[in-house]
């Protein structure tokens, strides 16, 4: 059984009331925190090793400590909870039945940086959630760890919940800012960065979810204890949420010691791939990073296994690697067909493109327009050359992450699966009414008897 930090009461009923939460220990960080001067504790999560659980992980204390700090000016911290990546769903289970943590997590963050007033800028599509935070923010305030004053320390917050209206892109957090100023989310040029420009001006630091609820085991254990678990850069546990072709889909807490090949199919984990069918594929990231076939997803180029952790996965680059990303963890089966996958990957990021540059807005219409010729067996053999060479020019041209999040997955799925490109197109009849996975492994139908 891994090392559970975050959900390891989880499973307590009630322990989304404040009541349950409180009678477990919650809340006992952030009054041992508060006792601590904000310099300390900002050294126990730089010391903690935790990286950034959105996506780039990045490390959060070295992110706390760019923050400015001129004299007289209010400074926010903004919780990320636009989890809109295809695949990732553990910030949801977290804010659904563990508000308590999150709302801790932001008063011993908020505490650390000096900020007063702290929002979480919620996914529009979670719609049901901002009423679970708002209740645990009310009680939390009625037992006096939120408002003014809090515990006797002078110190005060108040934390608002923001919902958006629906956007992938305002996951970006510049974006994500402008949203929260009430204009278009439109990600911003950069710099300034919001350490020292960001909400309504101020320095802002913008967390992930799950990133400042680990900031409450943090505290709890120490950061050099909870840099003792994992391995290497990869410390503390991360937070999976498995889905596609396994037996048990759902979110994991991982202590990133274990290799991928356990966690599809260990019967703690994701159980193995339904109806004995082969391993293809994975996404281990989210939809934006790239996809891994089965053979380099359990091996690293060199032949030693992979491992579920930042370091693990991405050995071997662009080439043979992959990324950790948000932990959005996406399995296909033998029967999967990588370009009509891709193609739908390509039509979301089209979708969601702001459009500010030019590479990102007309290339993601162009890339779901060839992926969808080629998928309907329409395609020419240089459609798939095109296609490569649309997304080189996307990739690192753009203003924000989306650019480079539309072409990796195109890359990755040519890089690897070629032959399905050109199956799509020598066979333009079976394209129209199979994909590649069903034609070229699934087991023959079988046949009706009419007697
Ligand atoms: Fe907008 Fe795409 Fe440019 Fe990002 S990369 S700013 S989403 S057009």
């Amino acid at each position: 059984m891994g090392k559970k930090l975050l959900l390891k009461n989880a499973h307590i009923e009630g322990i989304r009331y404040f009541e349950t939460y409180r009678k477990h220990g919650g809340y006992e960080a952030a009054e041992k925190a508060l006792k601590m001067k904000p310099e300390e504790i900002l050294e126990e999560v730089k010391t903690s090793g935790l990286r950034g659980r959105g996506g780039a992980g990045f490390p959060t204390g070295m992110k706390w400590s760019f923050l400015a700090k001129p004299e007289g000016v209010p400074r926010h911290l903004v919780v990320n909870a636009d989890e809109s990546e295809p695949g990732t769903f553990k910030d949801r289970y977290l804010m659904e039945f563990l508000p308590h943590l999150l709302i801790e997590g932001m008063l011993i963050s908020s505490y650390t940086l000096g900020s007063n007033t702290s929002y979480i800028y919620i996914r529009g599509e979670y719609s049901w959630i901002p009423d679970i935070l708002e209740e645990a923010i009310d009680e939390a305030k009625a037992a006096g760890f939120l408002g003014k004053n809090i515990l006797g320390t002078g110190f005060d917050l108040e934390i608002y919940v923001q919902r958006g209206a629906g956007a992938y892109i305002c996951g970006e957090e510049t974006a994500l800012l402008e949203s929260l100023e009430g204009r278009r989310g439109n990600p911003r040029l950069k710099p300034p960065f919001p350490a020292v420009k960001g909400l309504w001006e101020r320095p802002t630091v913008v967390n992930n979810v799950e990133s400042i609820a680990a900031v409450v085991p943090i505290i709890e254990i120490g950061g050099a204890e909870y840099a003792k678990i994992g391995v290497g850069r990869s410390t503390g546990t991360k937070l999976i949420s498995a889905c596609g072709n396994i037996n048990k889909p759902g979110v994991y807490e991982i202590d990133m010691t274990i290799t991928v090949e356990e966690f599809i199919y260990s019967d703690e984990y994701c159980g193995g791939i339904p109806n004995g069918k082969k391993l293809k594929a994975c996404i281990p990231g989210g939809s934006s990073v790239p996809i891994v076939p089965a053979n380099l997803l359990l091996k690293t180029i060199n032949g030693e296994p992979r491992y579920m952790n930042y370091e693990s996965l991405a050995d071997g680059g662009f080439a043979t690697g992959t990324m950790m990303g948000s932990g959005g963890f996406i399995v296909l089966d033998e029967d999967q067909c990588v370009v009509n996958h891709t193609m739908t990957l390509a039509r979301f990021y089209n979708h969601e493109s702001c459009g500010q540059c030019t590479p990102c807005r007309e290339g993601t219409g162009w890339m779901y327009k060839i992926l969808k010729k080629i998928e309907k067996g329409e395609g020419k053999m240089e459609d798939i050359d095109l296609l490569w060479d649309i997304q080189r020019k996307i990739e690192g041209n753009t203003i924000c992450p989306l650019g480079d999040a539309a072409a990796w997955p195109v890359a990755a799925a040519i890089r690897h699966f070629r032959d399905e490109f050109e199956w799509h197109v020598n066979n333009p009849e079976l394209s129209q009414t199979q994909n590649y996975g069903i034609a070229n492994y699934a087991d023959p139908i079988p046949a009706v008897s009419n007697s």
